[in-house]
């Protein structure tokens, strides 16, 4: 049996999200006894490449050109009430066009020479995400507004913050001119946020399919084409990928219909918890509840042998949406979860972008991060908003500090990167006191960070004493003190 696990678009444009490479591992366990091949791929990262490049951007022109009566400066400046973004993107579509490749390149860390050139300031068009540094620069005539981030030598940073402006212009131009869906970390969020029914996203899914659409459907065909999967795992975060996810279960239908669907992850755990409407599995085939392991694993058994159960899922039966559970299976403690695989993403393909100059934002979208987490739920449970009910939240499992320093090594010799984002909902104040003293002991070096509640245990000695600079941030980004963990 063939799995294809898939991230849809959008998430993080830095790195990979975990879930499928936390899947892979965990199922790689168990392919020997089910005769499974597990295969993993992000079309999130596919479908910006694929939009930002040379011909993404040459059949965007053309569909904005056709609709707005532009086509070069003066046509597009003629027309009425066109959003500036559009506007400045017909007028320099060759330089656009010139620069895009290189660009994204650049971002990518295979092209760091073209930094001065970026940083000079003259070679790429700017739009309006440009217009602060200008406002900056009239205010005080002669001098740099960008000194006080990047100073004099800062320039690859420097850079990147521009080269990030740009690539911010051009998502600006996709989302007013051509798919109001789109966004660079979010795919149709509006559609699938606290939605009180389908009906929206039905109506959005019957449109005729824009150009990101249409990259997203052969983005799909080609992964369908190349793995030729039985079984196609979408996982789902957050809205921000529900449309995208249901996109590409739709060019799954019409192109290999005989392929099963499963969708599952953040935002199926919270937000379709009570699914009745059966109208989803017109596009999936079962949706899955809390820790993805033990059912996905249930249902590969289960297409091999119907007789054997299903856990935690929701299938279509007789037009009704039906509950699909057992007691005979359980979750999988965090030990026997198996090493986080990355295998099979293409990690030479995402961009380290610095779209606010502010450092501790930028930990979230400069550089690619191998994610792990040192437990399973949250040690704390007692915060009065946050739905501890929640297995993954509710269920707190730790892994040993040895077991995690093993996955470590294993992750860095797959993957060649040393930077690790520790994914905790609050990353437990002993676990990462273990593991830092077992980095230590064992001589691995990386650099980490996480999320956390401040807590009296965090002393700057306590923090002078781990290996690598580890830095904490709330998730909302504040740089003042947070009083507990955001979820
Ligand atoms: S909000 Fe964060 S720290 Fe508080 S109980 Fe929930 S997961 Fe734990």
């Amino acid at each position: 049996m063939r799995l294809l696990l898939v991230t849809p678009p959008m998430t993080q444009l830095n790195t990979p999200y975990p879930a499928t490479a936390y899947l892979r591992g965990f199922l790689l366990q168990h392919a020997a006894r089910l005769d499974l091949e597990v295969a993993q791929a992000d079309p999130a990262i596919e479908l910006f490449c694929a939009l930002f490049s040379r011909a993404g951007l040459t059949a965007l022109a053309e569909r904005l050109a056709a609709r707005f009566g532009g086509g070069g400066g003066k046509r597009a400046r003629r027309a009425a009430a066109i959003d500036p973004s559009i506007e400045h993107f017909l007028a320099e579509r060759d330089r656009y066009l010139a620069t895009i490749d290189a660009v994204v390149r650049f971002l990518q860390g295979r092209d760091p020479s073209l930094a001065l050139r970026i940083a000079g300031r003259e070679w790429l068009p700017e739009g309006p995400r440009f217009a602060a540094i200008d406002l900056a620069m009239a205010a005080e005539p002669g001098a740099d507004p960008l000194a006080w981030a990047f100073g004099e030598l800062g320039i690859h940073d420097r850079a990147k913050y521009l080269a990030s402006l740009y690539v911010d212009d051009l998502a600006d131009v996709i989302g007013r001119g051509e798919d109001p869906h789109f966004g660079l970390s979010r795919y149709g969020e509006k559609l699938a946020a606290s939605a009180p029914s389908f009906d929206g996203l039905a109506a959005a899914l019957a449109a005729p399919p824009t150009l990101v659409d249409e990259q997203l459907a052969a983005i799909t065909r080609r992964l369908l084409e190349q793995h030729q999967p039985d079984v196609l795992g979408l996982t789902v975060p957050f809205p921000g990928n529900v449309y995208g996810a249901l996109r590409m279960a739709q060019a799954v239908r019409a192109a290999a219909p005989g392929t099963r669907i499963v969708i599952g992850g953040g935002y199926v755990n919270t937000e379709l918890r009570g699914l009745r409407d059966p109208r989803l599995f017109d596009l999936v085939d079962y949706v899955t509840l809390d820790d993805g392991e033990a059912p996905l694993l249930a249902l590969l058994e289960h297409l091999a042998d119907p007789a054997k159960p299903l856990l935690r899922t929701f299938v279509r039966d007789g037009g009704e949406v039906a509950w699909r559970t057992t007691d005979a299976l359980h979750d999988v403690p965090a030990a026997l979860a198996g090493t986080p695989s990355y295998a099979g993403l293409p990690l030479d393909k995402y961009l380290s972008v610095v779209e606010l100059l502010n450092p501790m934002h930028r930990l979230w979208s400069d550089g690619r991060w191998n994610k792990l987490t040192v437990a399973h739920g949250c040690y704390w449970k007692k915060c009065s908003f946050c739905d501890v009910t929640l297995d993954y939240i509710g269920r707190y499992d730790p892994v040993t500090a040895d077991l995690l320093v093993d996955r470590i090594e294993a992750i860095v010799a797959e993957t060649g990167q040393t930077g690790f984002h520790l994914v905790d909902e609050a990353a437990p104040p002993a676990g990462l006191r273990a593991l830092a003293e077992r980095l230590l002991a064992r001589g691995v070096t990386i650099t980490w960070w996480g999320n956390i509640r401040f807590e009296k245990t965090f002393t700057p000695s306590c923090a002078s004493c781990w290996p690598a600079p580890a830095a904490s941030r709330c998730r909302a980004g504040s740089r003042s003190p947070p009083i507990a963990c955001w979820r």
